[in-house]
């Protein structure tokens, strides 16, 4: 039976995070003494440690200090985003996570590997060699909404496996939700994390998971499981599993268990009161027929860019997997060509692109908050 356990930790703070965390990897029953372990943390792109986007830094730190004490070997590091080789070192830098990994910090776009997987969207794909390497990886996803996926959490953590533009390349062979959610199943399922910490001190509601909005949820979470620690991230935001692709996914594919009352729960897992959704989450609602049809009739995504936020960087335009923005002055968004991953709205380090129209007007009736 997977185990999942929940400290209440109102801020980052060493103080706290030390013994939470040493507790967390005594429960693993994980050996870790001359052991070589991953970590990797959530890392979507260049976006400050205390935005709600990224892990938390001293985490990360107060993580790695714990497994270099038991005396492993440890490596740090993720594939930010869905953009190419670059944004590794620049991303590092200003999470905060270079400085929290220290000599430890591994650029893991650097040796890809080519592995089958078994999936009925794609035959194979280019993963880091790192994680077929180590003795244990340890997944530190961050409790986010997703505009895509619902939620991130555990399961999707894994894509930042993929190496650079792979990830574009995936998007664009599985661009409806339901389908992109079992590819990140498919790709999970390479190698399930041997340990899954999630950072929800502060996640993030609403748009996520870059646009959406902080909020302070105060716990860390432990599990042996990724598909049990996604059960319990919908239970903390309040959102119906079955709404969520990876989680609906990993169960039919046992990755995941039935449901919590399969899992040894030590703490009390409370959910948090009014937690936004996602305005996306509408046309996966099995219950709104009347909502979903409207949704998939009238609405396509219409994106706004804010004018006032916007530097031209040009992300948008290299991560969007459709070839569907064009930077004129500003980005322009192709309507036709548009796949709704939202890719766009996550990469941008500005904030800069909103869903608009009826996907907003849904949000509201779904309780939610223009961010
Ligand atoms: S919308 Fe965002 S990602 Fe796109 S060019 Fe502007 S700042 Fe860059
Ligand atoms: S425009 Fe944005 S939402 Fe549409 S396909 Fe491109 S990245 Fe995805």
């Amino acid at each position: 039976m997977a185990y999942l356990l929940l400290l209440r930790i109102p801020r980052y703070d060493p103080a706290l995070l030390r013994p939470a965390l040493s507790r967390m990897l005594d429960r693993s029953g994980i050996t870790w003494k001359g052991k070589t372990v991953l970590v990797k943390p959530n890392l979507l792109g260049p976006f400050p440690p205390d935005s709600g986007v990224v892990t938390h830094p001293l985490l990360v730190r107060v993580l790695r200090e714990e497994l270099r004490r038991r005396g492993s070997r440890v490596l740090v590091g993720d594939n930010p985003g869905v953009r190419g080789y670059g944004m590794v070192a620049r991303t590092s830098r200003v999470t905060g996570v270079d400085e929290a990994a220290g000599e430890d910090l591994v650029n893991l776009n650097l040796r890809p590997r080519q592995v089958e997987v078994s999936s009925r969207h794609v035959e194979r794909v280019s993963v880091c060699s790192e994680v077929f390497e180590v003795d244990h990886w340890i997944s530190v996803p961050k409790l986010k909404t997703h505009l895509s996926t619902v939620i991130t959490g555990a399961v999707k953590n894994s894509y930042g496996l993929l190496v650079g533009g792979e990830k574009a390349r995936l998007h664009y062979l599985a661009p409806r939700a339901g389908d992109f959610g079992e590819l990140l199943v498919d790709v999970y399922s390479l190698r399930p994390p041997d340990l899954v910490i999630m950072d929800a001190v502060v996640g993030m509601e609403g748009n996520g998971p870059s646009g959406g909005i902080k909020r302070e949820v105060g716990y860390l979470l432990s599990s042996d499981s990724g598909g049990a620690m996604d059960l319990a991230a919908c239970r903390i935001m309040g959102i119906e599993p079955d709404l969520v692709p990876t989680v609906s996914w990993a169960r039919k594919k046992g990755l995941a268990p039935p449901g919590l009352g399969a899992v040894e729960v030590e703490g009390d897992l409370e959910t948090v009161p009014g937690f936004r959704m996602p305005s996306t989450l509408a046309r996966l609602d099995p219950g709104g027929i009347v909502q979903k049809t409207v949704y998939r009739v009238l609405s396509r995504p219409r994106l706004h860019v804010d004018r006032e936020k916007c530097t031209a960087c040009a992300s948008c335009v290299r991560g969007c997997p459709a070839g569907a923005v064009t930077l004129r002055g500003y980005p322009r968004f192709d309507r036709d060509r548009c796949q709704a991953c939202y890719c766009c709205c996550e990469l941008c380090p500005e904030g800069a692109i909103r869903v608009g129209g009826l996907l907003e007007y849904l949000r509201r009736k779904n309780g939610g908050e223009t961010p």
